[in-house]
C-alpha cells in the first residue's frame, strides 16, 4: 500500500450562488448556500486515501467551528490528522465564492495555512522520511515549500511538487522535486521566457503539464509525449488537478510506470470532473480501476 505525505493548505469553502455579483456599496439576495471543505493540500489528500493510499496530512486548521469541521471530514476520509494541530490564535482558512453570471469571484483568506511553517514541518520530520512519496502544494507559505524540499532531499524521499496556485519557484526547489505538475498557465510562470517544448526537454520524466481535457504532455528522455485524457461529459473541472496529483502520486508510490502512472492519473481526474465539488468527484480506487 501506498504512503503518502500531503503538506498543504486545508480551508472551508463558502459558496453562495446568485443570478448577478454585488458591485461595490451593493446589496444583492442570493439564491443559496453551502460550506464545502476544500484547500489544495486538502483535497489531495482526501483524493489519495480515496484511491487507497495510508495518507498522513501536514496541515493547520483554527481553533473554530470550520476546523472542527475540516478535521472530521479528514476523518471521514481516512486521512491520519495527528499533523493538522489547530492554531490557537487564528481562524481556518477560508475562501469565499460567488457563483454568478455563469463565473466565479473568490476571495481566499489564508489564516491557519500561513503556520504551516518550516518549524512546524519539522515537528512531522518523520512522516516525510517514512514516505513513499512527498505531495506539496502552494497554499503555504514560499519558505515551507523550499524547507520541504530540502527534507526531501536529505532523506531521499520522492517529491511531487504541485506547483499551483501559479508562483515562480527557486531552482533549488525545480531541482529537489522528483515531479513537477503545473497547468499550462502555471509552467508559463515556473519556466518564464522558456517555450513549453523546451522546459519539457530540460526536464525529462520529471516535468508534466496538464492541459485540461487534452491530457498530460511531458518528455519521456526521447521524444515529447502526449498521454490524452479520458472523454467525459464535464460537470465541474474544480478540483481536477487536484484529484490528477493525487492519483498519480499513488501510482507512482505502488512502483507504476510514469507512462502507466500518467494515464492512472488521468483517469482519476476525468472521473471527479463528471460531479460537482472539488471533493464530490473524487473517485475511489474501484472506480478508477473499473473504467481504465
Ligand atoms: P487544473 O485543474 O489544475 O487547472 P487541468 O485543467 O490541466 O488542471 O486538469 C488536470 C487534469 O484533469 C488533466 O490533465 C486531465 O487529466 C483532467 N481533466 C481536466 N479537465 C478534463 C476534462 N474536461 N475531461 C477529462 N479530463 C479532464
Amino acid at each position: 500500500m501506498a504512503n503518502i505525505c500531503v503538506i498543504g493548505s486545508s480551508s472551508m469553502d463558502l459558496v453562495v450562488t446568485s443570478s448577478r455579483r454585488p458591485g461595490a456599496g451593493e446589496t444583492v439576495l442570493g439564491e443559496s448556500f453551502k460550506t464545502v471543505p476544500g484547500g489544495k493540500g486538502a483535497n489531495q489528500a482526501v483524493a489519495a486515501a480515496r484511491l487507497g493510499a495510508e495518507v498522513v496530512m501536514i496541515g493547520r486548521v483554527g481553533d473554530d467551528t470550520f476546523g472542527t469541521d475540516i478535521l472530521e471530514n479528514f476523518k471521514a476520509n481516512r486521512v491520519n490528522t495527528s499533523n493538522v494541530k489547530p492554531v490557537t490564535h487564528s481562524e481556518s482558512g477560508t475562501a469565499h465564492i460567488i457563483l454568478a453570471e455563469g463565473d466565479n469571484s473568490i476571495v481566499v483568506v489564508e489564516a491557519a495555512n500561513r503556520e504551516v511553517t518550516p518549524a512546524y514541518v519539522d515537528e512531522a520530520a518523520e512522516a516525510i522520511r517514512n514516505a513513499d512519496i512527498v505531495l506539496i502544494q502552494q497554499e503555504i507559505p514560499e519558505e515551507t515549500v523550499i524547507h520541504v524540499s530540502q527534507l526531501c532531499a536529505e532523506y531521499k524521499t520522492p517529491l511531487l511538487l504541485n506547483p499551483a496556485p501559479a508562483r515562480a519557484v527557486p531552482q533549488e526547489v525545480i531541482d529537489n522535486a522528483s515531479y513537477i505538475t503545473p497547468n499550462e498557465h502555471e509552467a508559463e510562470i515556473l519556466f518564464k521566457g522558456m517555450k513549453p517544448a523546451e522546459a519539457l526537454r530540460q526536464h525529462p520524466n520529471k516535468l508534466f503539464i496538464t492541459e485540461g481535457s487534452k491530457g498530460v504532455r511531458y518528455f519521456d528522455g526521447n521524444e515529447e509525449v502526449l498521454v490524452p485524457t479520458y472523454k467525459v461529459e464535464a460537470v465541474d473541472t474544480t478540483g481536477a488537478g487536484d484529484t490528477f496529483n493525487a492519483a498519480f502520486a499513488v501510482a507512482l508510490a505502488e512502483g507504476k510506470s510514469i507512462q502507466d502512472s500518467v494515464r492512472f492519473a488521468n483517469r482519476a481526474a476525468s472521473l471527479s470532473v463528471t460531479k460537482f465539488g472539488a471533493q464530490g468527484g473524487m473517485p475511489t480506487r474501484d472506480q478508477v480501476e473499473e473504467s481504465l
